[in-house]
């Protein structure tokens, strides 16, 4: 049934950014975001996201915030939910979500459910093992499993519907050549019905399927309960900062202590304004830098210090920038 406003069991997330900028992707797809965007949430509602701590108040402010301010839960938009909104019903929920799992599944049923129908479908043992093994490295599961695809009536061992991808696990009776000439005869039907198939052998290395189909398959889940918010030295990657920004980062990660991570959106009344350009970390303290070279600079930096975070504009052309980076920690 649809949620309505008296009986709201369903939580709906969508993109702000037109098209989409691959955010609900990295959600399922990548293990650290859901506890992360937890932690995130925790400090936005005025708790310390490592010990729980209730701050009691938006940093920078005096005045306590019991249930909701506008620098955490208000907003303009959500005026008529004002009412119920309450961050002190946040921190047990937001808490276990930092050590969160996320586990997808294909269908609107939980992934449990959608796995034993799928296990349940297929014959061979060969077939149940490769069902087994994505789960357990909590990689996509296909849509279907021995469906018959309409107008060609081949029927792949597994299917994922929306990719438009059928697959086909070849056990040892497939080593002859009059099966071969079959499994090629049911490759160009499929193929001329617009889909994808692959094809591997019970003897192939699946590691190496698995690795060769990224976007389909997903990566394996990382385990989460290492922390996971603080990006070391190891984790950075170049290509997330403009090429005249990674010398700058570069040299920021080489710094003991200081832990970089790439631009987040910066969002206020529930508009996206724009990606800052980094957050910098140092012990307890947290900078925002925001690129002073770009047009939504002002906006951005005016609502991360209205959200109460440390805002250090910089320019990529700056001499020093790297001191003025690190000087700003000690202010
Ligand atoms: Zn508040």
């Amino acid at each position: 049934a649809l949620p309505s406003a008296d009986d709201r069991q369903h939580i709906l997330l969508y993109e702000a950014a037109e098209g989409g900028a691959g955010v609900l992707r990295r959600l399922v797809e990548d293990a650290a975001t859901v506890p992360a965007i937890a932690r995130l949430a925790l400090e936005i509602v005025h708790f310390d996201s490592d010990s729980g701590r209730d701050r009691r108040h938006p940093r920078g402010a005096r005045e306590d915030c019991e249930a909701a301010c506008y620098d955490c839960l208000l907003s303009y938009f959500n005026q008529r939910d004002h009412r119920l909104l309450d961050r002190q019903l946040l921190p047990d929920l937001l808490r276990a979500w930092t050590q969160a799992t996320v586990r997808t599944s294909p269908a609107p049923v939980p992934r449990d459910n959608h796995l034993l129908r799928l296990l349940n479908l297929c014959q061979p043992e060969l077939e149940r093992t490769w069902i087994r093994k994505l789960d357990q490295a909590g990689l996509r599961l296909p849509t279907d499993a021995q469906r018959l695809v309409e107008g060609c009536r081949v029927r792949p061992d597994f299917l994922y519907q929306e990719d438009g991808v059928a697959i086909f696990i070849d056990g040892p009776p497939h080593d002859t050549p009059e099966q071969r000439a079959k499994d090629e005869q049911q490759t160009d039907a499929l193929e001329d019905q617009g889909f994808t198939v692959i094809r591997f052998g019970h003897g192939e290395d699946w590691e190496l399927i698995l690795e060769r189909y990224p976007t389909l398959f997903g990566k394996p889940a990382v385990p989460t309960n290492q922390s996971t918010a603080t990006p070391s030295h190891d984790e950075l990657d170049p290509d997330d900062f403009a090429a005249e920004w990674r010398v700058i980062v570069e040299r920021l990660v080489s710094v003991h202590g200081v832990a970089v991570e790439p631009g987040n959106e910066v969002i206020e009344d529930g508009r996206v304004l724009d990606l800052d350009l980094a957050t910098v970390r140092k012990g307890d303290i947290v900078l925002r830098l925001v690129d002073d070279g770009r047009l939504t600079a002002d906006s951005v930096a005016d609502a991360l210090a209205r959200q109460g975070h440390r805002v250090v504009r910089v320019s990529a052309t700056e001499t020093d920038v790297v001191k003025r980076i690190l000087s700003a920690f000690e202010e």
